[in-house]
């Protein structure tokens, strides 16, 4: 089968035409998460189906058909080269709170500490951000909220995440405001792309979070 791929590059690069001689970022961090920092057709993941995203997502076009392939555009996603995005500012606002900090030991016995059902589910649907970005991508604001709620949720609705929960939210807000993502106008733009089907319930909960923090300094 052949395409027509259209690939966005710097006004500076050498148009040699050849994939190869492109700075490309192999990062794909599950291979279903659309991390490789592209727009395809101008969508940041792909279709709504979790197990589809850019490049299998690829295969579904037709043969003949014209692909424009475009680096992810975000102000706190700068652009390094061509089809390359420095994504760092994630790690950033996960260093600034995204764990807890308890010595782990061994492993406890299971169901040592209690959890109802229905938070565990909850906790464990936060945890499946995969943290590709596409989220940031595709919002207008270029806001990271679904990213930050779901790890401020995932962790907030566990016994385990409690004590650190409000030092935890104050952090990662504080860190992404920092770092320039753009404020949450509720588009809901991110949860129809993140590959994980993350929710904005989870921004509801970080919001909370975040307003108890604040009450409590
Ligand atoms: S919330 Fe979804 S889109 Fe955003 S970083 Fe996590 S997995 Fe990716």
């Amino acid at each position: 089968m052949e395409y027509n791929v259209k690939v966005w590059r710097q006004k500076n690069a050498k148009a040699k035409g050849h994939f190869e001689t492109f700075a490309f970022d192999h990062d794909c961090r599950e291979g279903i998460c659309g991390a490789c920092s592209l727009y395809v057709d101008g969508r940041a993941h792909g279709p709504d189906d979790a197990v589809t995203t850019c490049q299998l997502f690829m295969r579904h076009f037709k043969p003949g058909a014209t692909i424009t392939v475009e680096p992810w555009r975000s102000g706190a996603f700068p652009v390094i080269k061509d089809l390359v995005v420095d994504r760092t500012a994630f790690d950033k606002i996960m260093q600034a709170g995204g764990f807890i900090t308890v010595r782990t030991g061994s492993a406890q016995d299971g169901n040592n500490i209690l959890i109802p059902h229905d938070d565990a589910e909850l906790s464990m649907d936060a945890a499946a951000c995969v943290g590709c970005g596409a989220c940031v991508a595709t919002c207008k604001n270029g806001s990271a909220m679904l990213f930050v709620a779901a790890r401020v949720s995932s962790l907030a609705l566990l016994p385990q995440g409690r004590p650190e929960a409000a030092r935890r939210a104050r952090a990662m807000v504080a860190k992404m405001d920092e770092l320039g993502f753009g404020n949450c106008t509720n588009t809901r733009a991110c949860e129809m792309e993140c590959p994980k089907h993350v929710t904005i319930d989870h921004i509801a909960r970080l919001n909370r979070e975040y307003l108890k923090a604040r009450f409590s300094e």
